[in-house]
């Protein structure tokens, strides 16, 4: 999106970021995009609904990683494995004793927070302090260094042992599940309860993620499966199968998209966490010793792929793990800037063979690659794509509505949402209920549907519809006017410029085609 409005036109920036995230919450429902789950029952916390636009979004969105994935890469293919599983994936892939969080609670507020994230947060705004100190000197100096300032700084090189310290201290910590030590570093770094102010904690303690139920009839432990946490198991145990079917050759992807399910601890901020979510993930087989070179490799695609929505590139940042997951030699986070501050949005792991040999000592089956070129077998290695839909789809809304000051002193609510994804590609108004506009609109409209997801519109003023797509984010209105009866045009108006123009009903294929498909995003990558 080339034309998009800036944020210096968008008076959501001056809006608190917590009342901002209200609009975005409420913006959602107001217009059909997300709806609490059984809401006539008060609804079910962390589970949501996507209603008739946030559906249409939401497969967009997903349309366009699976065709950038999938389609654009030959040596990436898709598959679609069962959310049930047998029990001893999950033993095998550690999830059953190691995919806990660190909880704990505040006595007075009987608030339940995951401990890591309290330190992560005390960290970042330390963070924030030294962030601080270098906007203030850059104000001061010319020619100002900001590498040689955070270098020789005497604050900043405080504040940043201080992080070093913390960090060093949290991993040691969790690497030897040191949980008191975890709670230590909470009493250390004086970290408060946001409700009740207060610092008066339980202990720390480690709490499973996943949801359990029964199969069959007879409801004994025998019969216990998990609801999957993660979609990348149902990759590695068909990566044999999918490999020998598929002929194919290393380095080679295994990509899939679907539901997975973790209880947490803190299910707060609307669809950023939520108990039942979507993920997309990739997970690509390189021969060992070639994975660091992957790594480096699919954490630049997929930051490109999210950089492609235009949404801005200071929305977007790494985020390098130091506390790795028991699986990786090497991690990444592709962080967004939420309404409430920079969060992870991707993961990219390198998985080593873990995976892999972990299921091949469980189910005693060989999963390995014969490498032609080195006449020997192996198990591969893996580097990992990994993101959530319902998050993407939070970053996506949240950076695209904006409240745009229009001359006068009015604005218009305004969702700059990439043209590819947006929930309908055009809406198509007559411009009075008679003359036999109308007939002539409903026929452009059965000419174009069978391409694009259409919207139609005969009530109210042209001007209020032109306020309710744009807030909706509709790209172009298509109006059919008494001229059109005459030359056979319609005037097209651009959501972003809201310019018009007069466009041949013969051409609008055409023109939709080039503006409004995910090929004309997939180009741009
Ligand atoms: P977090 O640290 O936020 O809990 P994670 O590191 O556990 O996330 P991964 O296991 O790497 O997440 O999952 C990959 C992606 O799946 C995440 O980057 C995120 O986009 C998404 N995701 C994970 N948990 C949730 C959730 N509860 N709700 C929505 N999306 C999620």
């Amino acid at each position: 999106m080339s034309n998009q409005s800036t944020s210096a036109t968008n008076k959501n920036t001056n809006l608190k970021p917590e009342d901002f995230f209200k609009n975005v919450i409420s913006h959602s429902k107001e217009y059909g995009f997300i709806f609490p789950s059984s809401e006539i029952y008060d609804g079910l916390s962390a589970v949501y609904d996507y209603g008739q636009l946030g559906a249409e979004l939401k497969k967009n969105i997903r349309e366009y990683w699976w065709k950038a994935m999938v389609q654009m890469h030959e040596n990436i293919v898709g598959i679609d494995a069962a959310i049930f599983m047998h029990p001893t994936t999950w033993k095998a892939s550690g999830h059953v004793d190691a995919f806990n969080d660190p909880l704990i609670d505040n006595k007075d507020s009987k608030k339940r927070y995951r401990a890591d994230v309290l330190i992560e947060d005390a960290v970042a705004k330390i963070e924030d302090k030294i962030n601080k100190e270098v906007e203030k000197a850059s104000k001061r100096f010319e020619n100002f260094d900001a590498t040689m300032f955070k270098s020789t700084n005497a604050r900043v090189l405080e504040y940043q042992k201080k992080i070093d310290e913390v960090n060093e201290r949290f991993k040691n910590a969790m690497n030897a599940n040191n949980l008191e030590e975890v709670k230590q570093i909470i009493v250390d770094l004086e970290i408060v309860c946001p409700i009740s102010g207060s610092r008066n904690w339980t202990d720390v303690r480690q709490f499973n993620l996943m949801f359990s139920t029964s199969i069959g009839s007879v409801s004994d432990e025998a019969n216990t499966i998990y609801l999957r946490p993660e979609t990348a198991q149902g990759i590695f145990v068909n990566y044999l199968n999918v490999q020998k079917t598929g002929r194919m050759k290393i380095p080679f992807g295994i990509a899939q998209t679907g539901k997975a399910f973790r209880n947490e601890i803190v299910a707060r901020q609307f669809i950023f966490r939520m108990r039942e979510f979507e993920q997309m993930e990739m997970q690509f087989f390189v021969k060992p010793g070639t994975e660091m070179e992957w790594y480096e490799y699919w954490k630049k695609a997929r930051l490109n792929w999210h950089l492609s929505l235009g949404l801005g590139s200071d929305k977007y940042r790494y985020h390098d793990h130091i506390k790795l997951a028991h699986y990786a030699n090497a991690a990444c986070d592709i962080e967004h800037q939420f309404p409430f501050g920079f969060k992870e949005l991707e993961g990219i792991h390198s998985r080593t063979d873990f995976d892999l040999k972990q299921h091949q000592e469980y189910s005693g089956k060989k999963l390995q690659y014969f490498d032609p070129e080195l006449n020997e077998s192996y198990v591969p290695y893996v580097v990992e794509t990994s993101v959530g839909l319902d998050r993407l789809f939070l970053s996506i809304l949240s950076s695209a509505l904006i409240e745009e000051p229009l001359e006068g002193g009015d604005s218009r609510t305004v969702l700059n949402l990439p043209a590819a994804l947006a929930p309908y590609k055009a809406a198509i108004f007559p411009l009075v209920k008679k003359d036999g506009l109308p007939e002539l609109a409903e026929s452009i409209m059965t000419t174009l549907k069978f391409d694009f997801m259409l919207a139609y519109d005969e009530k109210d003023t042209v001007g209020k519809r032109y306020r309710r797509q744009d807030a909706i984010g509709t790209p172009f209105c298509i109006t059919v006017d008494h001229q059109s009866l005459e030359d056979n045009t319609v005037t097209v108006r651009d959501r972003v410029t809201m310019k018009q123009e007069r466009i041949a009903i013969s051409q609008l294929h055409q023109f939709l085609t080039e503006r409004t498909t995910i090929q004309s995003l997939l180009r741009s990558l």
